[in-house]
């Protein structure tokens, strides 16, 4: 053995690959909600009654399993946002793309999409959005286009 410092081993490769994941059954309803009713659904925690949107299985807080489901309008407030200049394959749509978080009435977390139909200068935390969904869905979130804003 030396003292000399091991340096990383470092690999160059170009790599493309297809992959699938499941979204679980909670993930799965809350897809087919949007895709098939455009509706969004939170679930509610039996032991502390957060809702949370996008769904999950259990309560982060509570570890307990919830299945008690509640649809919400859609409207909610922008509690954060942020805006993206550059152009990458991977984008859903030309830039610039407004990405916010949006607090849903009902909901105690907030759920990301794209926001549309206001400009990037006019966007401000504490606005009201609702969901336009696409007229083909798919199973995705990407099925809620973007949100618009609401009163
Ligand atoms: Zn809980």
């Amino acid at each position: 053995m030396t003292d000399k410092a091991v340096k990383p081993v470092v690999i160059e490769a170009d790599s493309i690959s297809t992959f699938q994941v499941t979204v679980g059954a909670t993930g799965t309803k809350f897809l087919v909600e949007i895709r098939d009713n455009k509706r969004i659904m939170g679930i509610k925690c039996s032991s502390c009654g957060k809702v949370y949107v996008p769904p999950r299985s259990h309560c982060p807080t509570c570890c307990v399993k919830m299945s008690e489901w509640v649809e919400l309008s859609g409207k909610g407030t922008l509690t954060t946002y942020t805006v993206v200049r550059y152009k990458e394959p991977y984008q859903p749509k030309e830039p610039p793309i407004i990405y916010g978080v949006i607090q849903l009435d009902g909901a105690d977390t907030g759920i990301y999409g794209i926001l549309g139909e206001v400009e990037p200068d006019k966007v401000k935390i504490g606005m009201r959005f609702e969901p336009v969904f696409k007229d083909e869905r798919e199973g995705s979130l990407l099925d809620i286009d973007h949100f618009r804003p609401s009163s």
